[in-house]
C-alpha cells in the first residue's frame, strides 16, 4: 500500500529505530512510547488488521509472535515480563491500519484486564 506508513518503514522509505529484522518481519521502537520499552512488531506484508488475516498468513503470524519474543529477549525485558497488544479497528483503538503488535515492558504495567 503506497500510502501506508508501516509499509514505508518496512521498505526502508521512512526511517525507524530497528530492533530486529527478518525476511518477513520488522521490529522497531514506537515513536511515542507508552512504557519504558515500547516496540512494534509488523509483518512486512501489508495486512490491514487481524480481521484481514487468512489461513495463508498463519505461518507469517507465527513469525510475528516469534519476533516479539526475540525482541523482548534482545531488549532485556523477557524475564521480568511484558505485554503484547494488538488493537483492531475503531473500538479497539487502531490508528495505523497495517497490522502491528505492541510489545510493552521494562516496568510494572497497570492491569488492563483481570
Ligand atoms: P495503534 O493505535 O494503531 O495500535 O498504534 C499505532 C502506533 O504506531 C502508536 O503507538 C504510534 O505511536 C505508532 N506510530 C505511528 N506513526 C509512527 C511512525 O511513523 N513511526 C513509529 N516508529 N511509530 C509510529
Ligand atoms: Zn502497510
Amino acid at each position: 500500500m503506497s500510502d501506508c506508513i508501516f509499509c514505508k518503514i518496512a521498505a526502508g522509505e521512512m526511517p525507524s529505530n530497528k530492533v530486529l529484522e527478518t525476511e518477513n518481519v520488522l521490529v522497531f521502537h514506537d515513536i511515542a512510547p507508552a512504557a519504558k520499552v515500547h516496540v512494534l512488531v509488523i509483518p512486512k506484508k501489508h495486512i490491514a488488521s487481524l480481521n484481514d488475516i487468512t489461513e495463508e498468513d498463519a505461518s507469517l503470524m507465527g513469525e510475528v509472535l516469534l519476533a516479539a519474543k526475540q525482541a523482548a529477549e534482545t531488549l532485556g525485558i523477557a524475564d521480568s515480563g511484558y505485554r503484547v497488544i494488538n488493537n483492531i479497528g475503531s473500538d479497539g483503538g487502531q490508528v495505523v491500519h497495517h497490522i502491528h503488535f505492541h510489545v510493552l515492558g521494562g516496568e510494572k504495567l497497570g492491569a488492563l484486564v483481570g
